[in-house]
């Protein structure tokens, strides 16, 4: 682990409002629940719980957001990682409908906290999805008209080629849809506001205190180098970071790296040539390029991964390439930051949410569409331990398969599987 004391060297640790210290757990706790993991799951699910009146402890192995949701690309996406026909296959038309419905409460359930507990980090709406293929066009114009005709989703409209050459800077792409629902915000500071709001509603936050043990008994107890904290319930928000604290779970998911580099501030003029209405972009090709403007109008791309434990030593090298394949007029322009993150993959891309002994619940594996989803997750979670758990139950049923190899064997396959796919973006 790098250095859990510090958030990584980031635009966004470097921008970041009202960071605080919570102490670290020293001794024994008791409470009603026990949240593992201070990223937008672990937080979201102690607002949530500390607003049902349970008294909740969370523990954090670093800081507060120094996982995948202090470094991410900040977009707010609409719906699920996959669309109404793929899901469709996997769950069943009313389960799907389901998973829209809840993938827009998300939003909304975002934008809602932001609103509620006034924490500034730049939110702004508007998405362009754009055709790195030719033939990812049709398919793309189709989703567009599926969820407005199917799913009343009025916020979704095709766009062409000539259109896009007016709304980016790039000629690269064939097409594409705007998502004026969907948006983008500066992550780490939605984080730090989330956290202030779970302290307020009363929850207690422990930071560089790493959960190392579970003992399962009926009343399960967590352990970490200074203390130890007995709770009712637990809640497994680790994602990514997860390592092998609940193997049962483990091998549900994938760590993979993903990299996002900021450039100089190039000013409004210069942002408005590159993206026009200052929405986020993300494209079609098998490792995403996204990217956006930040408020002080640098260019914030994310593209590039890598499934080892270790980030490349030159990551402005490493992100910069992709950046220039899209925009080429950039290549004097320097870049300030870059930074890589980890975040947890399933095999079929979408979340995998379930409880244990019937005390542990747990959500991971965004599958890189965690910005919206890990807020509703933490509700979601909240209403389950207080005994309504159809919602969470909809994400809980979804089939998720275990990766081939389990826990210790399978990066091999992953990593043969990605990179396939990863050599097919480029030919
Ligand atoms: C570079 C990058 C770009 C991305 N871009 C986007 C994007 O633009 N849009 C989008 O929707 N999603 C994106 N994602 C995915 C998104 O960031 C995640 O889905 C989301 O942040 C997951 O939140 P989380 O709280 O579940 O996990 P995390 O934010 O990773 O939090 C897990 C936390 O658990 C802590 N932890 C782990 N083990 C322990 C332990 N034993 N004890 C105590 N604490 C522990 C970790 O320190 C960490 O802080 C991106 C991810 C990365 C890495």
């Amino acid at each position: 682990m790098s250095d859990p004391t510090r958030h990584t060297d980031s635009y966004y640790a470097a921008t970041a409002k009202g960071l605080t210290s919570y102490p670290q757990l020293k001794g024994d706790a008791d409470c009603d629940v026990c949240v593992v993991g201070g990223g937008f799951s672990g937080l979201s699910s102690a607002l949530h719980l500390a607003e049902h009146g349970y008294d909740v402890a969370l523990l954090e192995a670093a800081r507060v957001g120094w996982g995948a949701s202090g470094r991410n690309g900040g977009q707010l996406g609409t719906g699920q990682r996959k669309g109404p026909d793929e899901l469709e296959a996997i769950v069943g038309a009313e389960d799907t409908r389901r998973l829209w419905d809840m993938a827009e409460e998300a939003k909304t359930c975002v934008k809602d906290r932001i609103a509620r507990h006034a924490i500034d980090c730049d939110l702004k709406d508007g998405h362009l999805g754009v055709a790195y293929k030719a033939g990812d066009v049709a398919e793309m114009h189709r989703y567009a008209e599926l969820l407005a005709t199917r799913y009343d989703y009025p916020r979704i409209r095709p766009v062409d080629r000539a259109e896009l050459g007016d709304m980016l800077g790039s000629d690269i792409y064939h097409g594409g849809y705007l998502d004026s629902g969907a948006g983008h915000l500066h992550p780490l500071n939605y984080a730090i506001g989330l956290a202030r709001a779970a302290v307020e509603a009363g929850a207690r936050i422990f930071e560089l205190s790493p959960a190392g043990r579970i003992e399962r008994r009926a009343t399960p107890r967590v352990t970490t180098d200074c203390g130890a904290v007995r709770a009712r319930y637990l809640v497994l928000a680790c994602n990514g970071y997860l390592g092998g604290l609940e193997p049962r779970i483990a091998g549900k998911i994938m760590p993979i790296n993903n990299y996002v580099l900021a450039t100089e501030p190039l000013g409004e003029a210069r942002a408005r040539e590159l993206i026009r209405d200052d929405v986020s972009v993300s494209d079609t090709k098998f490792v995403i390029d996204y990217y956006r403007f930040s408020a002080d109008r640098r260019l914030l791309f994310g593209g590039g991964e890598t499934y080892r434990r270790s980030f490349p030593a030159d990551m402005k090298s490493f992100v910069r390439k992709y950046m220039l394949r899209v925009y080429p007029q950039l290549a004097e322009t320097r870049i300030d930051y870059a930074w890589g993150g980890t975040l947890a993959i399933t095999m079929n891309r979408l979340p995998s949410f379930g409880c244990l002994d019937g005390t542990t619940f747990y959500a991971q594996g965004y599958s890189g569409h965690g910005v919206a989803l890990t807020t509703l997750a933490g509700k979601l979670i909240a209403e389950a331990v207080a005994g309504s758990a159809e919602r969470f139950d909809v994400f809980a049923r979804i089939p998720q398969p275990s990766f081939p190899g389990g826990v210790l064997l399978r990066w091999p396959g992953l990593v043969a599987g990605m990179l396939y796919y990863s050599l097919r973006d480029k030919l």
